[in-house]
C-alpha cells in the first residue's frame, strides 16, 4: 500500500510502498479517507533534535485522520465493517496503575501512532479497537480529521471552569486557535490570544477570540488596560511552548489563576516561581486527550453548533503532500488535510 514514511535521517517525508498492517485479534482494519498534518509531523518533517532521537528508520508518519473500518480480530466487540472512525493516537497499556483506575491518558506506558508505532499517513492503518471512536453521521469527514488536535484543545480548555471568566491563551497555532473557539462557545468573557504571526491571529479572532495581540509589536498589559481588565486572567492555556510566552502569562495572572499547560518547551524553562507562590497559581500539565470523556466533549461540541470548517485552510490529495508539508512550515495556514480517497 501506499505510505508517506521518514525514509532518510534528513529533513523530508517520502513517498513510498509498504506492507498493508497485520490485523492482531484485538485490532480495527482502517481505509483512510483523510489525514491531516500535525506540528508533530513537521518536527519529524524537519528532523528536530526530538525526532532524531525518536523516529526509527522507516516509520509511517501520521496520527490525525478520519477512515471507515474494513475489517477487524476476532475478540473485537462493538464495531461494524463500514463503521466511520478517527481514532486515539496515544495506545496505551491497560495493566498500570492509572490504566486500571480508569485514568488511562496518564498512562505510564503510552505509545504514539505515528511516532513509535505506523501511523495514519498511509492507505491503511491498524489500531486496537479500544482507541476506535465511533462518529456520528453529522461530523463531516474534514472535521473528524482533526479530531486529535481538538482534543488537545478541549482537554485544555475544558480543564478548569471558564464560565465568565477571562482567558489568556498564548500559542495561536491550530490547537490555540481552537482553544479560543472553545471558550467563547462555553461562555468565557475576554478571550485574549497572542502570537507573533498575523495570519494565524487573524483566524484566531474569525474562531471566537475577543482580542489578538500580537506581542512582537504591542504589550499584553497594555491590552489588558484598554480591555479594562484591572484585576489579570482567571485561566491562562499555554499553547505555544515558547518560554518568553510562559513568562508573559505568569505576569499577568490575577491572584488565584489557573494554568493549563499544554505547549512543549525546547528545553528547561526557568520561571519566577515567586509569581506562582504569591499569586496561588495552580498549574496543570496537559498530554494528550482523556479517554475517551475529551472525545464524546468534541462531538458534542459539535453537535451544539461550535463551527470548526474556517480551521481548515488547504486540502489536497495525497499525491501533493509536499506543498501540504511546505504549506505547514510555512505558518501560513490552519489545519492541511490530505486526501487519500
Ligand atoms: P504551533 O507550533 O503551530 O503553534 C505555536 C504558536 O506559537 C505558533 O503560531 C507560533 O507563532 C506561536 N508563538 C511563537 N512565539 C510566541 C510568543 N512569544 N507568544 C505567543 N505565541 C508565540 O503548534 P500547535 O500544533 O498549535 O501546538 C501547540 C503547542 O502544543 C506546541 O508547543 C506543541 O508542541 C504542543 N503540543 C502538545 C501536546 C500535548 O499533548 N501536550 C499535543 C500536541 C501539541
Ligand atoms: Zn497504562
Amino acid at each position: 500500500m501506499k505510505a508517506l514514511a521518514k525514509l532518510k535521517a534528513e529533513p523530508g517525508i517520502w513517498q513510498t510502498e509498504v506492507e498493508k498492517p497485520v490485523v492482531g485479534p484485538n485490532d480495527v482494519l482502517i481505509r483512510i479517507k483523510k489525514t491531516a498534518i500535525c506540528g508533530t509531523d513537521v518536527h519529524i518533517y524537519k528532523w528536530d533534535e526530538w525526532a532524531q532521537n525518536t523516529i526509527p528508520h522507516g516509520m509511517v508518519v501520521g496520527h490525525e485522520y478520519v477512515g471507515i473500518v474494513e475489517g477487524m480480530g476476532s475478540e473485537v466487540r462493538g464495531f461494524n465493517v463500514g463503521d466511520r472512525v478517527s481514532g486515539e493516537g496515544h495506545i496505551t497499556c491497560g495493566y498500570c496503575r492509572n490504566c486500571r483506575a480508569g485514568r488511562v491518558h496518564l498512562c505510564r506506558n503510552t505509545i504514539g501512532v505515528g511516532v513509535n508505532r505506523p501511523g495514519s499517513f498511509a492507505e491503511y492503518l491498524v489500531i486496537p479497537a479500544y482507541n476506535a471512536f465511533k462518529l456520528p453521521d453529522n461530523i463531516p469527514d474534514n472535521i473528524a480529521a482533526i479530531f486529535d488536535p481538538f482534543g488537545n484543545a478541549v482537554h485544555t480548555a475544558l480543564s478548569f471552569d471558564l464560565v465568565g471568566e477571562d482567558v489568556l491563551i498564548t500559542g495561536a497555532g491550530p490547537i490555540g486557535i481552537m482553544a479560543a473557539a472553545v471558550a467563547r462557545h462555553v461562555g468565557a468573557r475576554h478571550v485574549v490570544i497572542t502570537d507573533v504571526n498575523p495570519y494565524r491571529l487573524d483566524l484566531a479572532m474569525k474562531m471566537g477570540a475577543t482580542r489578538a495581540v500580537d506581542v512582537s509589536k504591542q504589550s499584553l498589559k497594555d491590552v489588558m488596560k484598554e480591555l479594562g481588565m484591572t484585576e489579570g486572567f482567571d485561566v491562562g492555556l499555554e499553547m505555544s511552548g515558547v518560554p518568553a510566552a510562559f513568562r508573559g502569562m505568569l505576569d499577568t495572572m490575577n491572584h488565584g489563576g489557573k494554568i493549563a499547560l499544554l505547549g512543549i518547551p525546547p528545553s528547561d524553562m526557568a520561571i519566577d516561581w515567586n509569581k506562582v507562590i504569591f499569586k496561588g497559581l495552580v498549574i496543570k500539565g496537559i498530554y494528550g486527550r482523556e479517554m475517551f470523556e475529551t472525545w464524546y466533549k468534541m462531538a458534542s461540541l459539535i453537535q451544539s453548533g461550535l463551527d470548526l470548517t474556517p480551521m481548515i485552510t488547504h486540502e489536497m490529495p495525497m499525491a501533493e503532500f509536499q506543498q501540504g508539508f511546505d504549506i505547514m512550515c510555512s505558518g501560513q495556514s490552519g489545519k492541511v488535510i490530505l486526501n487519500w480517497s
